[in-house]
């Protein structure tokens, strides 16, 4: 293999900034780094031909009207499409599925149908959820095992009503692909349109949409290299001829009268307002700079990275491994046993590696896989084996230090007040907030509120609706009671670093009265403790959230 991780990662200025240095970069399925060409592309648009496109008659509106058809050849050429009419320009898939489900939708009769699968991320399910509702037509789903479609079963679930089958080439959040050829061979002979959610493909292989055989494609810039801003869709001609537009405006017409208007052909009749142009720059810098690529090298290399993460992650004990090795694209996802994901993932902050947890805004798939939420990491072509190895020693000494957490002081809480139809507050009387401020670094003050996480009892009672305290980046309830001019709070958390923020809250407020309770105070030992600077943003506004809560339930 020719492909040098090390030699391409230094196409990206951002690894060569001093304060990420030591950044290890795994949240590349969100978006993926920008190399200097296509950043110095974005600059040269605004420092030399900044004009709006079209109808103009000077030379900068020619110069950037020229740029954008050409970039949309070239997108043709990258995408396997046979004409520029065939490639549209949006701000990214997100917008290119809106597209598609709006106009496609539009030609349907109520009671037609359109075939989804559980693996969809919200992109490609929300639009046509709302087409569905709006005209009466039925979204039905590809037979799948624990939200895994199995594509061999489509024929259950096509009928003669399916006019739309609108699936993704593979899954954002637990990584497996579709198995493309099987698809277009268990769809031929079907009267319908072809929608394939390329977004996490496109970065991985060469796509070539006429091989592929699908009528239309999707797919966003930013994750594979380019900038954020610009998506493609594509089209068969034949398909898009018979599409009306999706949005007005202009640039997306011929001519215009009071009451009715003349659309423009294709593509600018998909097209309306003004574009991303400077994006579009950068998208076509970025084309180039991936035809110079050795994109076979590059895909081996990114599958020996997601091999050797699912190499050192597999015998770790407790952990849940929920991606395969093989026919992946380039995700790993996974939960443990002992430990929130969310908690795993901002340990792994504290070390500078970039991950992400969450439903990967594919909710049915991981309810169906039965998760609320992962920790997934992505890699790309300048991750390096050294990431990789840096990667799971942080995720082995997280779990080390669990073990070793466990083994000390703070009794685990045993009586859980499960399903009971009351609380009672949790015995706070071990945690000691002075010796908390003592201990000298950080890492020492997170382990000890992760150890406090544990006289936070489970309480089934308060985890409803109306105990959520939003604001926390993951579920956290609260519930207070007076007593006699005292006030009773308890908390509840599936995090156990929120259980810690929780019962370091819940030590400085409760069994107080109102006039005792001090919003500033305890934001002075926040801050004096150095959390403000340490906990992501969302970590801080979710402990300041159920501050909040508990004032305003105290009445303090
Ligand atoms: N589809 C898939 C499979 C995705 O992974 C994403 C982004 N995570 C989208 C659609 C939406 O892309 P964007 O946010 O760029 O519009």
């Amino acid at each position: 293999m020719n492909f040098s991780a090390d030699t391409f990662k230094q196409h990206f200025p951002l690894f060569a900034q001093s304060e990420n240095r030591e950044l290890v970069y795994l949240d590349n399925a969100a978006t993926t780094q920008t190399p200097a060409c296509v950043i110095e592309a974005i600059s040269d648009f605004y420092r030399h031909a900044n004009a709006n496109t079209h109808r103009s008659s000077h030379r900068l509106a020619r110069r950037a009207t020229a740029m954008v058809e050409k970039v949309r050849g070239d997108a043709a050429r990258f995408l396997g499409a046979a004409s520029t009419r065939e490639i549209i320009f949006t701000r990214g898939a997100t917008e290119g599925l809106n597209l598609l489900a709006h106009s496609l939708c539009s030609r349907l009769d109520p009671g037609d149908e359109i075939l989804l699968t559980t693996a969809e991320h919200h992109a490609n399910l929300v639009p046509w959820q709302m087409q569905a509702a709006s005209r009466g037509l039925h979204l039905r789903f590809v037979p799948h095992e624990g939200g895994v479609p199995q594509f061999h079963r489509i024929g259950e679930v096509l009928s003669e009503r399916t006019r739309v089958v609108s699936v993704t080439a593979g899954s954002n959040a637990l990584g497996f692909r579709t198995d493309l050829p099987a698809l277009r061979a268990a769809l031929s002979g079907y009267e319908l349109q072809w929608v394939l959610d390329g977004t996490q493909l496109a970065v991985h292989d060469e796509v070539d949409v006429a091989a592929i055989g699908c009528d239309f494609f999707v797919c966003s810039a930013h994750k594979f290299y380019g900038p954020t801003g610009i998506g493609l869709v594509f089209g068969r001609e034949a398909r898009l001829q018979e599409l009306p537009p999706w949005q007005g405006g202009g640039e997306m017409i011929a001519s215009v009268d009071l009451l009715a208007s003349e659309y423009a052909g294709l593509p600018h009749r998909f097209e309306a307002g003004t574009s991303s142009l400077a994006s579009i720059a950068g998208l076509g810098t970025c084309i180039d700079f991936l035809a110079r690529q050795d994109r076979v090298g590059m895909a081996m290399h990114e599958q020996s990275l997601v091999h050797a993460l699912h190499r050192g992650l597999a015998p770790i004990p407790g952990l849940n491994l929920l991606s395969r090795s093989e026919h992946n694209l380039g995700i790993v996802s996974f939960t443990h046993s002992r430990c929130a994901a969310i908690d795993l993932a901002q340990w792994l902050d504290g070390r500078d590696i970039a991950v992400r947890v969450g439903h990967h805004c594919a909710q049915p798939l991981l309810r169906a896989a039965g998760h609320a939420a992962t920790l997934r990491a992505s890699v790309a072509a300048y991750n390096t084996r050294e990431d990789i190895d840096r990667f799971v020693a942080a995720v082995e000494e997280f779990l080390s230090h669990l073990d070793a957490d466990d083994a000390v002081s703070v009794p685990e809480v045993s009586v859980q007040v499960v399903g009971a139809q009351d609380w009672s507050p949790d015995d706070l009387s071990s945690l000691d907030v002075a010796a908390l401020r003592s201990r000298n670094s950080w890492q020492d003050r997170y382990r000890t509120l992760m150890s406090w996480a544990r006289v936070i009892s489970r309480k089934e009672a308060v985890r409803n609706e109306s105990n959520l305290v939003r604001g926390c980046e993951s579920s956290a309830w609260l519930v207070h009671r007076c007593e006699r001019g005292v006030h009773r709070f308890a908390i509840d958390s599936d995090s156990r670093i929120v259980k810690g923020l929780g019962a370091l809250l819940l030590a400085l407020i409760d069994g107080k009265k109102a006039a005792d309770i001090s919003r500033a105070q305890v934001l002075g030992v926040f801050a004096e403790l150095g959390l403000e600077q340490q906990l992501s943003e969302s970590r801080s506004n979710g402990f300041r959230a159920l501050l909040d809560r508990a004032l305003e339930l105290a009445g303090a």
